[in-house]
């Protein structure tokens, strides 16, 4: 909000001084720029943190000072602990959803109160989920198909962010119900109807990692509890190459692993 505001007053003061220097009418003052909107790709995603003071958590990567907490990440060297399960049980079935495009994802909202997982004895409420082809984390250097990104916030704004793998394999009756009309285009929209939750987690081995993160996308907001499940659910390649044909590139929508800067992650799965 206060970078925002900072945004405006800057380029507001930056027409003052351009109308004094010229002579002639003023030029008309630039449209307000909010700078979280700043236009950004992933052909370019090192330059994310150059593009707006709002993208400023992208670069904690590049400067590696203590606390820089950027995601995706590599999971290869983890540490064995049980973990606390978390409760979907308010994962269930929601009806009317739409999927969008929003230029860089296909991502269905999730109206108020609809679904919430709770975990340590807290609630949070799940926001949006959306997907990233090829997947953005990895395991050991080996990247997978795609993934679901399942964005679930606290009434106190914390964030724990779920994160599933897609995998080639048999086509899936639940992402069929996106699957089967994918906005194309940014802005596109098309109804999906009804939508289980619970059928886009893995449905047997919830072992996972679980770290400290971010968003990682800009603005790349950190302070992102990530728990992302070592298992996959499938997806038909067909369907895979359906996704990647609207978001087109060498990297897809995905962006490239960050460095751990000393962060832990946990882990219950086994040890191969
Ligand atoms: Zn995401």
């Amino acid at each position: 909000m206060q970078i925002s505001r900072f945004c405006r007053l800057a380029a507001a003061a930056a027409g003052l001084l351009l109308a004094a220097a010229c002579v002639g009418p003023p030029p008309p003052p630039p449209p307000p720029m909010n700078c979280c909107e700043v236009p950004w790709n992933y052909a370019e995603q090192a330059d994310w943190a150059t593009l707006s003071p709002c993208y400023f958590d992208c670069g904690w990567n590049r400067e590696k000072p203590p606390g820089g907490e950027q995601s995706p990440i590599d999971f290869v060297n983890p540490r064995q602990q049980s973990l606390p399960a978390v409760d979907f049980s308010a994962y269930g079935k929601v009806p009317g959803l739409k999927s969008r495009n929003d230029g860089h994802t296909v991502r269905i909202d999730l109206p108020k109160g609809a679904a919430s997982l709770r975990l340590d004895g807290m609630t949070y409420e799940l926001l949006q989920f959306h997907f990233h082809q090829p997947s953005e984390h990895k395991i050991r250097g080996n990247a997978r198909a795609m993934e679901i990104h399942f964005v679930n916030a606290s009434e106190g704004g914390r964030v724990v962010a779920v994160g599933v793998f897609i995998k080639n394999g048999t086509s899936n009756a639940e992402l069929a119900k996106i699957w089967k009309d994918l906005p194309k285009k940014k802005g596109d929209v098309v109804d999906v109807g009804e939508i289980n939750l619970g059928a886009l987690l893995p449905p047997r081995d919830r072992t996972s990692f679980r770290y400290a993160g971010s968003l990682t996308n800009p603005p790349c907001n950190q302070g992102f509890q990530w728990i992302f499940y070592h298992d996959a659910i499938d997806l038909s390649a067909d369907d895979v190459q359906k996704f990647a044909a609207i978001f087109p590139g060498p990297d897809g929508n995905s962006r490239r692993v960050q460095p751990l800067n000393g962060r832990v992650v946990l882990t219950d799965v086994p040890r191969p």
